[in-house]
């Protein structure tokens, strides 16, 4: 099974004509709430893509935001571990999104940074661990550590950027990052080629480029899989359903070309939506999509 460590935010979001620039005030139109979180997104597109058992280990708070992410979560079927720190808030995130599609987020991580290194469920029947940034970069690495002892596939979404602890990268067997990302872990900026021959420690490394798809450098080996063009709405989340989708597939034992496919097909679906969880493609609406 697919073990996600990771963060569970409530998103607030309003849509505008543009995203606010430093001490601006935009008025913006339709306010809604949406179940996310990059871990939680990641879990839930495993879960819809996956077929087999997918596992959280998340921190919440004890208020109303906790009930609607554990809601989601359980409506797709993901089985948690919840720390439950009732002193702390529940995670949020703060959405300003433009009606082209661009967005630009804050988050307030509260209970997320409840998640302690000695917090790692049992990894027996575990075959991969998803983590990304949302949460305390000591946890990530303790738990990267501990799987990597366990000879359990260690995939980390280096997302939010930030610059890595050597101890987490040399435990890390695939690392999925966005160009800004990438240039962010390695201190190289420009040349996406040149930061990959950088990061020779991880066996594999997934660049996503947005509508220009992702790249994979792997072995000495490189390949390229284009996007599927779609009509942009929300980009929100396109990112973790891509990483979501493409350990679900990596998982069932399908080869990285086949994930990558199915990965990218499954990002482009969830920028046809509004929201993070809600975006998020089943495998049925996937395999419709990758049949026309
Ligand atoms: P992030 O949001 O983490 O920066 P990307 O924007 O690179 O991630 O998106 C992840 C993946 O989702 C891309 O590699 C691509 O396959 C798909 N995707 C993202 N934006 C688009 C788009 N506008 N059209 C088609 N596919 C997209």
């Amino acid at each position: 099974s697919v073990l996600i460590a990771g963060s569970a935010n409530l998103d607030f979001v309003v849509r505008s004509h543009h995203v606010p620039a430093p001490g601006e005030t935009v008025l913006g139109r339709d306010f809604a709430n949406f179940p996310g979180g990059k871990g939680a997104n990641q879990a839930v597109a495993a879960a819809r893509a996956g077929g087999a058992d997918t596992q959280m280990l998340l921190g919440l708070g004890a208020d109303a935001a906790a009930q609607v992410l554990e809601a989601s979560l359980a409506k797709a079927r993901v089985h948690m571990h919840v720390v439950r720190a009732a002193s702390l808030a529940t995670g949020v995130a703060f959405v300003c999104l433009s009606d082209s599609a661009e967005n630009a987020i804050t988050v307030a991580p509260g209970a997320n940074n409840a998640l302690k290194p000695e917090h790692l469920p049992s990894l027996t029947g575990v075959s991969h661990l998803l983590m990304q940034l949302e949460t305390p970069v000591e946890s990530i690495t303790a738990y990267a550590q501990a799987a990597r002892e366990s000879g359990v596939q260690v995939v980390l979404n280096a997302a939010p950027a930030q610059s890595l602890p050597k101890a987490l990268l040399d435990a890390v067997d695939v690392l999925i990052v966005n160009e800004g990302e990438l240039a962010q872990v390695t201190g190289i900026t420009g040349s996406v080629a040149e930061a990959l021959a950088a990061l020779t420690q991880v066996k594999t490394v997934v660049v996503t480029l947005g509508s220009r798809g992702c790249c994979a450098a792997t072995g000495g080996g490189f390949r390229l899989q284009p996007a599927f063009p779609v009509e942009a709405l929300d980009t929100t989340a396109a990112g973790d359903t891509f990483c979501g989708v493409l350990v679900a597939a990596l998982a069932r034992g399908q080869d990285l070309p086949e994930a990558l496919r199915r990965a990218s097909a499954a990002g482009a679906l969830a920028c046809t939506k509004l929201g993070a969880q809600s975006s998020i493609p089943t495998t049925a609406e996937l395999d419709a999509f990758l049949a026309t």
